[in-house]
């Protein structure tokens, strides 16, 4: 059922000029980042679960030697586990590690070693949550589906709702950015990068950084603040 105070897209005035201007802004402040310049699915899935809860500039540093000793899905799902949490030693959190080789071999038995490119079926594999389901579909697959982890949920929440309390559910926010993200799948992904940016360098979570931030006209948080 829908939430009564849900803001639904279509009926935003803020929601045309909010994704015309993140996505402007991408276009010339966006980072040049490895895992943006492939759609190959797999390498998109383990730039996912290293983002899960490591530091860019970290998974920038693992990203390419783990990619190196596992090339792709096959080798992956082939590999002795002490070989998959060696390659992982010093991002932490290895239970990604063991998901992730888990869900090679997974995908190598039950899909014929092709990651799906649904939502739905992502979400059904070992450490896929909604968010890197949304991600891999739209990353990989370019398709118009949203990808909300909490930098965009922030994003959001404040650009939408401002500071209305009590706090918007996460299925108000994710109906929000469904009916906010592009139906063009190229433009889709673009859209995901964009606002997902937004909040890891402007709209950071303990000060947002409003005089200077690219949707502040539209935002209902940042127009409070004078520039
Ligand atoms: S204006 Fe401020 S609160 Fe609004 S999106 Fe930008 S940084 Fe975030």
């Amino acid at each position: 059922m829908p939430h009564s105070s849900t803001p639904r897209a279509p009926k935003l005035k803020n929601a045309q000029p909010f994704t015309r201007k993140v996505l402007a802004w991408y276009a010339r402040a966006g980072r040049d980042l490895p895992w943006r310049r492939t759609r190959d699915p797999y390498r998109v899935l383990v730039s996912e679960f290293m983002l899960q809860q490591t530091q860019v500039s970290r998974v920038r540093e693992y990203y390419p030697r783990f990619l190196a000793r596992f090339p792709d899905l096959e080798t992956l799902a082939q590999a002795k586990p002490r070989a998959v949490r060696e390659a992982w030693d010093g991002l932490g959190y290895y239970a990604r590690a063991r998901n992730l080789h888990e869900l090679a071999k997974c995908v190598t038995r039950r899909h014929d070693g092709t990651l799906p490119d649904e939502a739905q079926e992502l979400v059904e594999l070992p450490g896929v949550g909604p968010y890197t389901a949304g991600a891999v579909a739209s990353f990989a697959y370019e398709k118009p589906v949203p990808a909300v982890d909490t930098n965009v949920a922030r994003v959001l929440r404040r650009v939408f709702f401002g500071s209305r309390l009590p706090s918007p559910a996460s299925r108000d926010i994710w109906r929000l950015a469904a009916g906010l993200v592009p139906k063009n799948g190229k433009r889709a992904w673009r859209f995901n990068q964009a606002v997902m940016e937004l909040g890891a360098l402007i709209c950071v979570a303990r000060k947002p950084r409003c005089p200077e931030c690219p949707v502040r006209t539209t935002c209902k948080t940042g127009r409070r603040i004078r520039a």
